[in-house]
């Protein structure tokens, strides 16, 4: 029997704000700072560098603005200073993550750079690093890579680095979704020359909005607060040598920001309980959980995620904009599950559809070693409601109504 739809909206990940946010913006409220300037941000600031283990870090307007401005240095450093109208990397590919947000890659075409995608690996479900090796000895001109740690997962940090360090190549390391995640004791964020996290409403903490670039080269943190607050040079008046942006982050989103960063270890661990319980609850079907290595690594748990056994899928068709599927005794397939879990008034969402598969980057080189991973990933793997405030109850039933799916 379906269950009854939940009375209040069980999200897939949503903010959870303690109080303290409160007090914060208050207090920017009641000194005026209500601007681009002000404590919450110094404090923030320092808060994540404290947390992080990084030496810089500069509260954005949003983590795409950190991975534009942490892309720009990039080309910046390999290719000479940017020509106003063409971009920091006109004419020059980047080697990107495959399966991930369009926010990790469209920087790259921000500069004008062409995103060159590199297949997944079935072990964490980011870059894999042999589809990098391949992609080096195809394009051995290439200098920047811009990596992810899919939905709080780090990746293969030392392969992919070994591997960038042979070929000359620089990090721009994309931890919008894994704050807090480690790769042998050390934590996401801090594998790249430049490195950016994200704000954003539903990641692990949240300022409403928001981001961060973090590094340890100082002169590339200055660099950033410069270009972020319109590129003035030190002169009496508006005085410009530089392309400029308004990308840095407000006083308020910042308090917000501050307020949450003493409750990240607890959103962590509530995710955690909430990835186990669904690795337990669903251990008798024929599916498994995002996968990590738990070797070397810790994640954040951001999202919990499923894939099904190949042939445990039932048949399922996606257009570019329509899915449908043949339901099947003892199969399923990732839309009659989300439907199912969209029924119970749930929310989950499919995999990233992988950035080769998209029609906007059609035209770009997709460099795999074999199977493309992150076409199979995105067919049979989904993502579960997360949200850290869901009760073990209401979780029950959602693992429940999955089981059912497989009838
Ligand atoms: C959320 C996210 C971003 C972008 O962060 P915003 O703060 O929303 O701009 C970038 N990359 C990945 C992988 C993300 O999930």
């Amino acid at each position: 029997m379906p269950h009854e739809p939940f009375a209040k909206k069980i999200y897939l990940s949503s903010p959870t704000m303690h109080g303290e946010e409160l007090e914060y913006i208050t207090e920017a409220f009641e000194t005026n700072w209500m601007s681009t300037v002000g404590e919450n941000i110094n404090e923030a600031e320092h808060g994540i560098c404290n947390y992080v283990g990084c030496s810089h870090a500069v509260g954005l307007s949003a983590g795409t603005a950190a991975l534009h401005m942490a892309i720009k240095l990039a080309g910046e450093k390999i290719y000479g200073p940017t020509k106003v109208g063409r971009g920091a990397l006109a004419g020059h590919k980047v080697f990107c993550t495959d399966m991930t947000f369009d926010a990790t890659v469209n920087p790259v075409v921000y500069e004008c750079g062409e995103p060159v995608f590199i297949d997944t690996e079935y072990d964490t479900w980011n870059m894999s690093p042999e589809a990098l090796e391949k992609a080096f000895e195809l394009y051995p001109d290439v200098k920047i890579v811009v990596y992810a740690h899919l939905y709080g997962v780090p990746a293969k940090v030392d392969e992919i680095a070994e591997i960038c360090e042979r070929h000359g190549a620089i990090i721009v390391e994309d931890a919008a979704e894994s704050l807090g995640a480690t790769y042998k004791g050390c934590e996401t964020g801090t594998f790249g020359l430049y490195n950016a996290i994200s704000f954003n409403g539903n990641k692990i903490i949240t300022g409403s909005s928001g981001g961060m670039f973090l590094t340890e080269d100082k002169e590339a943190a200055d660099k950033v607060r410069k270009w972020s607050t319109q590129s003035r040079d030190n002169a009496p008046w508006y005085q410009h040598s530089e392309l400029g942006y308004n990308y840095r982050m407000s006083n308020v989103i910042a308090g917000v920001v501050r307020g949450q960063l003493n409750h990240l270890d607890e959103h962590i661990a509530q995710k955690k309980a909430i990835y186990e319980r669904y690795r337990d609850g669903l251990s008798d079907l024929p599916v498994k959980m995002n996968p990590y290595d738990s070797e070397n690594s810790v994640p954040n748990y951001w999202l919990s995620c499923m894939i099904i056994d190949a042939d445990a899928m039932c048949e399922q068709t996606r257009t570019d904009h329509e899915a449908s599927y043949v339901a099947a005794p003892g199969k399923s397939c990732p839309t009659q599950i989300l439907e199912a879990i969209a029924a119970l008034n749930a929310e989950g969402r499919p995999i990233w559809k992988p950035m080769h598969m998209q029609p906007i980057y059609s035209g770009n080189a997709f460099v795999t070693t074999g199977e493309d991973a992150g076409a199979d990933i995105f067919a049979r793997g989904l993502c579960l409601p997360s949200d850290n405030k869901m009760t073990p109850e209401v979780q029950d039933i959602i693992i429940d109504t999955i089981h059912e799916c497989f009838d």
